[in-house]
């Protein structure tokens, strides 16, 4: 069992199992480590515990199945954070060509890079200064979650004030702050989930400065990507309802005797 960066790098090949624990809950965001160095030396890469898993599960003679979860980029979609979420997705797309070069060395793997759902679908809308919007997240250093953590409901709004200037980088005006002031305290304005009011105030006052909008905070019923490489690749579709990757991966994976016999 290993719980850091370090020991996780350092960890010896040939042993049989390997247990990475490297947090008590789910992983800081990557966007939190440009806050907050420690992070950096204690949490590895998505791509490095690819690294790990697949120089030892390459060794079975029987072959193997490896599950890469981006696993932050739904939350941080729920948050309607989009620095976290593009964050989130460039540490994902680091494991995915870790996978790719592996596959390229095993010609036998077949990799399959898709997703279970969409979710709160982030567009770029033509809202406010858009012209250097999106270089603007450039500047962001905090997730909307630690943000809202530190915060807690009782904040004051010059404390608001100041985390999320630390937090963005941007000069927000006192029209803007009054409306996150509310939903920080419970009074915002979010009939359909009242419980998660302050996330999608924020990325409503931030579109004015990202040019980022977002359709909602929840699951959509969008097709989803599927791409695939490697033996049996060229029959999978490019879009496909979610919930038909299953029968592809079964298919993919010749598992339909044991299926039969659950
Ligand atoms: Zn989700």
């Amino acid at each position: 069992v290993v719980n850091d960066r370090a020991a996780l790098l350092a960890a010896p090949e040939g042993a049989e199992r390997l247990l990475g624990l490297f947090d008590t809950d789910h992983l800081p965001y990557r966007l939190d480590h440009r806050g907050e160095a420690e992070l950096g030396a204690r949490i590895p890469s998505l791509a490095e515990m690819t690294t790990a898993a697949l120089s030892r599960l390459a060794r079975r003679r029987d072959g193997f199945v490896l599950q890469v979860e981006g696993g932050r980029v739904d939350h941080a979609a729920h948050n309607n954070d989009s620095a976290s979420l593009i964050l989130e997705m460039l540490d994902f797309d680091e494991a995915v060509a870790i996978a790719l070069s592996f596959q390229q060395q095993n010609p036998d793997t077949l990799v399959v890079v898709t997703t279970d759902h969409g979710n709160s679908n982030p567009g770029l809308t033509g809202v406010g200064q858009n012209d250097t919007a999106l270089a603007r997240l450039d500047g962001f250093r905090v997730s909307t979650e630690r943000l809202a953590a530190g915060l807690g409901s009782t904040a004051s709004l010059e404390e608001l004030r100041k985390r999320l200037v630390a937090a963005t980088g941007l000069p927000l005006t006192d029209d803007e702050l009054a409306p996150l002031h509310a939903a920080l305290a419970g009074h915002g304005n979010a009939p359909y989930r009242p419980d998660r009011a302050f996330a999608p105030t924020l990325a409503s006052v931030l579109e004015n400065h990202t040019a980022i909008g977002w359709t909602g905070v929840d699951h959509t019923a969008d097709f989803v990507l599927f791409s695939a490489i490697g033996p049996g690749a060229a029959g999978f579709p490019t879009l496909i309802r979610n919930d038909a990757v299953h029968s592809h991966l079964v298919e993919a994976l010749s598992l339909h005797s044991v299926r039969a016999g659950a």
